[in-house]
């Protein structure tokens, strides 16, 4: 990350005309892969990714828990999703991503109710456009949901960070590469339990404390939209 490109207009608003704690657009879909047992499009801002759940017993059987659900979520960057070609496989980040967001919907999921079983989550990044580990998580939890797993809330996410000194909401990719700090958070909103919580950059307590605060005010909406998206499949199926 450097410091040194501009990222604010002149009339205080950031590049792409947003004000400091204005999100980019968030659309969200469910039902889209049809063999999935789950699954969910999201769209937020120029991200679109595509996440498909299955549940299934655990294999080898050496590999399950006999009291508990595992659960492995795999993000996968397409190669043509970035502007430089992403090589195909695994790299860190992408082991780092799947790692996080397992961990994150493992505390939304009632592991116990699914004992021996398996719930695997696919991410695919189809455009990525900075804030995708967090777009992904808030599409994979319902996912999951619509997969009829157990869970305790929808986990709900959200990226801050800071740009030409200042606490944005919802990093751009411009701001997310030449900003100061990038803050990828997601909570169960029920009980404001942090779930996730990463830091790149430099921020002082004070910028830490207003970034949190803003992704906080911003979380409610998100998962409006989230529990909209699971209510307007269940409620066309009603109509049919
Ligand atoms: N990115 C890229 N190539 C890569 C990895 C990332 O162009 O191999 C871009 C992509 O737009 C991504 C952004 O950089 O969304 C920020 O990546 P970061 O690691 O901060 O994760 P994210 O913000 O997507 O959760």
């Amino acid at each position: 990350m450097e410091g040194n490109i501009k990222l604010m207009r002149e009339d205080g608003l950031r590049l792409d005309g947003r004000s400091l704690n204005e999100m980019r657009p968030i659309k969200i879909q469910t039902g889209v892969v049809d063999r999935a047992d789950g699954s969910a499009f999201i769209e937020w801002g120029a991200n679109k990714i595509i996440v498909a759940v299955y549940v299934r017993e655990a294999y080898p059987k050496h590999a399950q828990n006999i009291d508990r659900a595992i659960v492995k979520a795999r993000y996968n960057m397409s190669g043509y999703s970035v502007e430089e070609r992403k090589r195909p496989g695994p790299d860190r980040r992408t082991m780092e991503i799947s790692k996080v967001v397992s961990e994150a919907l493992s505390s939304a999921i009632v592991l116990e109710k699914l004992p021996r079983a398996e719930i695997d989550v696919f991410i695919q990044v189809l455009e990525a456009d900075a804030g995708t580990r967090i777009a992904s998580l808030t599409a994979s939890s319902v996912a999951v949901a619509d997969a009829g797993v157990p869970m305790r809330d929808l986990v709900v996410g959200c990226t801050a960070g800071k740009a030409d000194g200042k606490i944005v909401l919802d990093l751009s990719k411009d701001e997310d590469n030449f900003g100061q700090a990038d803050i990828p958070m997601a909570i169960l909103p029920r009980t404001g339990k942090v779930v996730l919580l990463q830091l790149d950059g430099d921020v002082t307590e004070e910028e830490f404390n207003e970034a949190t605060s803003m992704m906080m005010d911003a979380m409610p909406r998100i998962s409006e939209l989230q529990r909209n998206a699971l209510m307007s499949k269940y409620s066309i199926e009603d109509g049919e």
